[in-house]
């Protein structure tokens, strides 16, 4: 085992008090209310954040209006170079920033360096580089000219305004990433709002933005309950949010927004992906990709998979490898380094997971592997696998967002379309073929907003990503997040 140290640099965070970053300080809140922060992996407090109270809502918001004001004054090659300095300090920050992640949601430490670090930079420098090629278009106007005057016409990309970024907890600093550099490339400051179960890696960015070059106001983190982030929708001085997160929550964020003043929302929200295997692949392949689709970061994953459909003739085989390799899954502590399953961010969560167990059963679906919460200190549950009983069955239907891999099998390729269809949610899918010509064909028929062939769950910056039905609205990354980010002002001149 190889055991992590904490840094001298994560305690002394750690020991310090918690609230709000405002107006480039880290401040503690006076709301009054304290709210935990619990290790998952042993259900220990580590420490205490503040709830902010109306009063300073208030008080980020005006910071974040002149914030604003003080973005638009820089070019957008200087608001790049302030995003490239950022993402060298979160890697040269990024064991301390692994660390406190890790302490915060339980993610396996080396996931917590390769994606909330690496992949947190790596989407830094991707948006960096927007900053200096954000443009509106030129247009010749339609209309006729009466007495020989001429017009032209050009439109312009402004800047929204406050950005509200809505985050959940699991993945804290890359989502929150996300957010932070699209409204910055685009010239809006922003107000992060982190779960109440994981807000400290992003104090903590918070301060070394101000570090790599960022004006006080332009980031500022405010924390507290769902209450918080709907107070900031609400405020007159907020101009967009932009929510991550479950569904229910994320309908409640678009009709908040809409009803407070046509606030523009983005919902990225969670789902029931699917995955369908097509009997081409081999076992060993579809086993591999099982586990890369359900189980990395226990399945806490929006664009993870949770219904597998696979050919009726491979189903039993696929069932006794996959259990195989489950059986080989080294759980432990998330900070040993060698430990390949960690526990669930919160006990609401594992206490979630336990009734979707529960009802598993109830519903006669058969338990293949798994199916308990495991009996030590700290949110654990087993990696599950459920063959259900039909596309109606509870774990069939609902999102669980934990281990839970839940199978079907399938007659005929028609069949399988269907039954990846049968679902209110479309956040994404994959499809697993040696036969790209028929993956090809079917591409078009499966409705997700993003549809991974031969793999699954690998987010890329370049490569626009969100909900179709009930999985959201909007898209991040590409170039597809700047229309969300921005103004469309239009400009018309007769000569
Ligand atoms: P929640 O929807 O419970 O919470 C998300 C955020 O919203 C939290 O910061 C929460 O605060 C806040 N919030 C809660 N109520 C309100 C409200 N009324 N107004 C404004 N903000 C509110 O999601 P979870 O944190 O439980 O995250 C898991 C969910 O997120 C899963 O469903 C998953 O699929 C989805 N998700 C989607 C992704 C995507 O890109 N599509 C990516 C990652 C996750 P608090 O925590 O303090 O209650």
């Amino acid at each position: 085992m190889a055991y992590v140290s904490l840094l001298p640099s994560v305690q002394a965070f750690l020991r310090q008090p918690h609230g709000m970053f405002l107006h480039g300080c880290s401040v503690s809140a006076k709301g009054g209310k304290l709210l935990p922060v619990v290790n998952p992996a042993d259900g220990q407090t580590i420490a205490h954040v503040g709830q902010a109270s109306g009063a300073e809502v208030d008080a980020v918001v005006e910071s974040s209006r002149q914030g604003f004001k003080s973005w638009g004054l820089v070019t957008p090659a200087q608001r790049s170079a302030v995003l490239f300095n950022l993402a060298d300090l979160l890697e040269a920050h990024g064991e301390e920033l692994a660390q406190l992640e890790t302490l915060q949601s339980g993610k396996l430490i080396n996931i917590s360096r390769a994606f909330e670090v690496g992949q947190a930079a790596n989407f830094l420098r991707y948006y960096a580089g927007w900053a200096t090629k954000i443009t509106g278009e030129t247009i010749t106007p339609s209309i006729p000219s009466f007495n020989g005057e001429r017009y032209t016409a050009f439109t312009l990309r402004e800047p929204v305004g406050v950005v509200v970024g809505i985050v959940p907890w699991n993945f804290s600093t890359m989502i929150a990433i996300w957010k932070v550099a699209s409204a910055l490339v685009t010239g809006c400051s922003v107000i992060i709002k982190p779960s109440e179960f994981t807000p400290l890696t992003i104090l903590r960015i918070a301060e070394l933005a101000m570090d790599a070059g960022l004006p006080p106001g332009v980031l500022n983190v405010v924390c507290g309950d769902g209450s918080v982030g709907k107070a900031l929708i609400d405020h007159p001085g907020t101009n967009k949010v932009s929510f991550t997160g479950s569904v229910p929550t994320g309908i409640a964020v678009g009709a908040s927004a809409m009803q407070a003043k046509l606030t523009r929302a983005t919902l990225e929200l969670g789902g029931k992906n699917a995955a369908g295997f097509l009997p081409d692949v081999s076992l060993e392949k579809a086993v591999s990709g099982i586990i890369e689709a359900g189980f990395l970061h226990s399945g806490q994953i929006c664009a993870a998979a949770e219904r597998f459909y696979v050919h009726r003739s491979q189903i039993d085989p696929l069932l006794d490898q996959l259990v195989t390799r489950l059986k080989t899954l080294k759980i432990g502590s998330p900070l040993d380094d060698t430990s390949e399953f960690g526990p669930v961010t919160n006990a609401q969560h594992q206490q979630k997971l336990a009734h979707y167990f529960a009802q598993s059963r109830a519903q006669n679906n058969t338990i293949v592997y798994g199916g308990n919460v495991i009996d030590r200190p700290g949110c654990y549950v087993e990696p599950t696998v459920i063959l259900a009983n039909s596309a109606s069955d509870t774990l069939m239907t609902e999102e669980t967002f934990g281990p839970v891999a839940t199978f079907l099998p399938y007659d005929d390729e028609d069949e399988l379309v269907s039954l990846m269809n049968d679902s209110p949610y479309g956040l994404s899918a994959s499809l697993w073929t040696n036969d790209l010509a028929k993956a090809l064909r079917m591409i078009p028929e499966i409705q997700v907003g993003t549809l991974w062939v031969n793999m699954h769950t690998l987010l890329d910056p370049a490569v626009p990503f969100g909900g179709v039905k009930s999985s959201g609205m909007g898209r991040e990354f590409g170039g597809a997040f700047i229309e969300d980010f921005t103004e469309l002002k239009s400009v018309m001149i007769r000569y």
